[in-house]
């Protein structure tokens, strides 16, 4: 998926994705190139939560190209390759690239990712792989569909879900409230809709 963003607006250049696409009416692309060749671009296009490069406030990075610190990551610089958070990332510096610096928004949703495994629905959100414990909560009696919840520092960072999409939502909403770990498996525990009996012993 490409991120086009079109600023006919002559003070912005706008970095979609992983090239420099720019769509100023009146300028060419290759002075945006010029700048862009001194972003310092190891880690990504290293910006700030408003995904405005840190290098130069007048480019603005989405999707897999951008590095960015995340709230749920501790504020830690994170890159994600998902297409739900380049499509989020598209939409959000295409608002920010027409607003100056200052007034421009973060981008704080947990990450989302899914994936159809053969019959298996594989669902991610947020940062499961930098959990340091990693259990599953709920499980059918099969064990076909469940639901694991990855903690760091005693607060719920990450959830995978196999073939669970209805309990996903549910888990997304509470990490956007960056809850405690243990509140979270209460919650889980005397919720009717849950799935099953936890699995994992504590
Ligand atoms: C094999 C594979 C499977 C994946 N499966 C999943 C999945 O199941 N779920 C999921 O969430 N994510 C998945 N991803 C990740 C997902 O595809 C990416 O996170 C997403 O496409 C990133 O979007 P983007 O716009 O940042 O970059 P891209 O989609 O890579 O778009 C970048 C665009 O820039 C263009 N471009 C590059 N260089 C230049 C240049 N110099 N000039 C002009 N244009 C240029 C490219 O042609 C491309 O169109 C998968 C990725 C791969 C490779």
């Amino acid at each position: 998926m490409a991120v086009q963003v079109f600023v006919p607006v002559q003070k912005f250049r706008f970095l979609p994705a992983v090239a420099a696409s720019v769509a100023k009416y009146n300028s060419p692309t290759v002075q945006v190139a010029g700048r862009l060749a001194r972003v310092p671009a190891l880690a990504g296009v290293v910006c700030d939560a408003t995904l405005t490069a840190a290098a130069d406030p007048d480019i603005l990075a989405a999707g897999d190209i951008a590095s960015w610190p995340h709230p749920l990551a501790g504020a830690e610089l994170v890159r994600v390759e998902h297409w739900t958070v380049a499509a989020e990332h598209g939409m959000l510096a295409g608002r920010n690239a027409l607003l100056d610096p200052a007034e421009r928004r973060p981008h704080e949703l947990p990450p989302y990712f899914w994936s159809d495994q053969y019959e298996v629905k594989i669902q991610a959100v947020g940062f499961p792989a930098r959990a340091h414990q990693l259990e599953i909560l709920e499980s059918s009696p099969d064990g076909d569909r469940f639901v694991a919840a990855g903690a760091r520092d005693g607060r719920l960072v990450g959830v995978i879900a196999f073939n669970a999409a209805k309990r996903l939502a549910w888990y997304r909403r509470q990490l956007a409230g960056r809850p405690g770990y243990d509140e979270v498996c209460d919650a889980v525990l005397a919720d009717e809709k849950a799935l099953g009996a936890r699995v994992a012993a504590r």
